[in-house]
């Protein structure tokens, strides 16, 4: 059973730091057995049904039809409560079997829909289906809440929690009648009526601060146009002033030039206009959307959701919210988090005065009489870059074959996972648009079947921009061994038919990190649906791991290869590329962990009401010695992660704890005997680290890998910075 999918929830914020989500559900399980109630709909409408043909049976996507979608999603929500209303009507006491796995098993006709829903919504996208999402989001709100807020249910779930029996479960038993007891229990199930009903219109309420404040950033981010004309473009590359042009004349303002105030158009801007005050105009207009004292300012409602929030979880008998969210996460408590950040930070704001000292002396060099101001960051970083790090990006692409990756990823999940990818027959699985590829993945050793693996690689009207993982049935054995049917999907654009795709080296790092998600899936072993769940600050760690594997001497060498010569990347360019990694490091680590120390800060408040966001946000920098050449990445009224839902809300930390995990575990590697190829942290890499999924507390299985905590050390060597002790 899965709740509700995470496309629907109100946490859908787009994320472009990563810009890749991780759509693992915890499952889909195929059902052969029709409930009594099966009506005559039911039983012919195609998304409803159980799935055939071969691998255990593959999705119909040769049979989807729009026309039946709504009646799929209403009878699948039907016959979901109805098989939870067995649960409750169950005579016996509560027990971990009756209770418990029946639930895992709940709402298999359902998740079958969402397949479909989740292609829909991402990859095959119209303007018909998002109707049909527009009329459903309340009912789909409204289902979830009528099992979230389930008080016979709920009964049970704790009868089993609080009872004898939990004791004599295996430790796998346990976590999961503690996740499900937690999943109940932290969003208000052990609340009175009183309680509930405050609960309830505290969560109404926040959700139409949600909408407003993304609604006022996007107002901000239309509303302010910068229109240039052709002698203000100084330093502007071909592409960019083409787009301006295109931007400029979509808003019937044909000859100038917009620049819009979004990041995609502001960051290039900064980066090569030499007009330094239509800089510092771009850069003001971008970092002060949402706090204009306008009609579109946030910070009145950024001080009305914090102090809901405190509400909520007060209610659950929280202190502060930060608190509230970090439970169940790997950091377990914010002053982990916290811990963790500020002992970056002093390395970061160094590098920051160190970058800022060249910068400078490059200004001066070049005849300019300025000290650096914020919106001259990024104009003299580039200047900098292209004397000290000079990687021509055209040339590294000469080496990066988009079909020679996917074998090299294929390379390295056959010598750590032991895995085998075979391409199915053609015609033998359903497949949605032609461009998607079908592979089976096999034991190398055994040749037993693990799942399926589908790629879908290019760009196409309807198809979401990025690129992320999902699962259309995730792996369980408690009801029979169900295999994993995995995907990747990307937006690479489709070459001359015969010639190379050559893609750039973040696009091929991209393509690793996608690719560890799907082998996170692939190799699960858990026993129950639902610990195939994320942790929001674990489960970018293993896709990020992943990705080291792309500089390795065994791809390089075999897969890097030039797409005319078929010779591999030379020395020389490895090194320049390795050596480019950590430039301007200084700068991202410090914009990033501004907002993310923020965001937590924020969360910690005991009593946030009547806060001014604006002043808040500048004494803690100033309290930090925030260099003044550097602003957040997100100023908090623009921090759409955390104040357009709860998705990122005190979680923005959640990437840098993933990173110091995947330096730490790759320096495990690179330490080895055998080097990234180790047979023996492989397997304790295998074992611990993907196949467990959520089954195992994740600091219990990190320990398990590398016989001790995760340090920061290896981080701060990858970033460049100095260590703890040498500052
Ligand atoms: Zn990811």
């Amino acid at each position: 059973m899965k709740l509700i999918p995470i496309w629907l929830g109100t946490a859908l914020v787009s994320v472009s730091l990563l810009g890749c989500t991780d759509n693992s559900t915890p499952s889909s399980q195929q059902s052969t057995v029709a409930t009594e109630q099966t009506t005559q709909s039911e039983q012919v409408n195609p998304l409803l049904q159980p799935w055939t043909g071969p691998y255990q049976g593959v999705p119909a996507f040769d049979k989807m039809k729009l026309a039946d979608l709504t009646a799929a999603l209403e009878l699948g929500m039907a016959q979901h409560l109805a098989d939870i209303d067995k649960i409750t009507a169950n005579p016996e006491a509560a027990s971990f079997e009756n209770t418990i796995v029946a639930l895992e098993g709940v709402g298999e006709a359902l998740d079958r829909v969402f397949t479909y829903y989740g292609i829909w919504s991402a990859n095959q996208s119209s303007e018909e289906f998002r109707a049909i999402q527009r009329e459903m989001a309340p009912k789909l709100s409204e289902f979830s809440s009528k099992i979230t807020q389930n008080e016979a249910l709920f009964k049970r779930i704790a009868a089993v929690y609080h009872s004898e029996q939990m004791q004599s479960l295996t430790s796998e038993q346990q976590r999961l009648t503690k996740l499900v007891y937690l999943g109940f229990a932290n969003n208000g199930a052990t609340l009175n009526e009183e309680q509930k009903k405050r609960y309830a219109d505290i969560n109404q309420r926040l959700a139409q601060l949600y909408t407003k404040f993304s609604n006022n950033v996007l107002a901000d981010e239309e509303g302010y146009v910068l229109y240039l004309n052709a002698e203000q473009l100084g330093g502007l590359p071909d592409s960019l002033v083409k787009a301006a042009a295109a931007a400029a004349t979509s808003r019937g303002k044909e000859g100038m030039y917009a620049i819009t105030n979004t990041r995609s158009s502001m960051d290039p801007f900064l980066t090569y206009s030499t007009e330094r005050e239509l800089r510092k105009q771009v850069w003001n207009t971008y970092y002060s959307r949402g706090d204009n004292a306008d009609e579109h300012d946030n910070n009145a409602l950024i001080a009305e959701i914090l102090a809901l929030r405190d509400e909520r979880v007060g209610l659950l008998g929280f202190d502060n919210y930060a608190t509230w969210r970090l439970q169940d996460r790997m950091a377990k408590t914010p002053q982990r988090a916290m811990d963790l950040m500020m002992s970056v930070w002093p390395a970061a704001i160094a590098r920051v005065q160190e970058e800022v000292a060249d910068m400078q002396a490059l200004a001066k060099q070049q005849g300019d009489d300025i000290s650096i101001e914020p919106w001259d960051y990024r104009f003299y970083a580039e200047q900098v870059r292209k004397a000290k790090y000079d990687l021509n990006s055209d040339e590294v692409k000469q080496y990066l074959q988009l079909d020679k990756l996917r074998e090299a990823m294929f390379y390295v999940a056959g010598r750590l996972f032991n895995f085998n990818f075979t391409p199915v027959a053609e015609g033998s699985v359903p497949v949605f648009h032609q461009d998607v590829k079908v592979w089976e993945v096999t034991d190398k050793t055994t040749g037993k079947h693990i799942g399926l693996w589908y790629l879908d690689p290019f760009a196409r009207t309807g198809k979401r921009s990025g690129a992320w993982a999902t699962s259309y049935r995730g792996y369980s054995k408690y009801d029979g061994v169900k295999n994993v049917l995995s995907s990747n999907n990307s937006n690479f654009i489709k070459g001359a038919p015969g010639e190379a795709v050559l893609i750039s080296w973040d696009d091929a790092e991209t393509y690793f990190h996608e690719f560890g998600h799907a082998l996170h899936a692939l190799s699960s072993n858990v026993t129950y649906p639902t610990l195939n769940g994320g942790v929001r600050d674990y489960t970018e760690f293993q896709s990020q791991l992943l990705e080291r594997w792309l500089l390795t001497d065994e791809v390089i060498n075999q897969f890097l290869v030039h797409h005319k010569t078929g010779e591999a990347m030379p020395a020389e360019l490895v090194a320049k590329i390795k050596n480019a990694a950590t430039f301007n490091e200084g700068f991202k680590t410090t914009e990033y962990l501004a907002s993310a120390i923020i965001d937590l800060k924020l969360h910690m408040l005991d009593d946030p009401k009547g806060i001014d966001p604006d002043a808040f946000e500048r004494d803690t920098l100033a309290a930090m010695g925030m260099p003044s050449q550097v602003v957040m990445r997100h100023r908090t009224p623009q921090f759409g992660h955390v104040f357009s839902g709860e998705g990122y809300a005190a979680a923005y930390y959640g990437y840098m704890w993933a990173e110091v995990l995947t330096s730490d575990a790759a320096e495990a590697f690179a330490q080895a005997p055998g080097g990234f190829y180790d047979k023996n942290v492989a397997a304790k890499l295998v074992e611990y680290l993907f196949s467990v999924r959520n089954a195992l507390d994740p600091e219990e299985a990190y320990r398990a890998f590398r016989g001790r905590d995760a340090k920061i050390e290896a981080l701060m060597r990858d970033r460049g910075f100095p260590l703890p002790s040498e500052q």
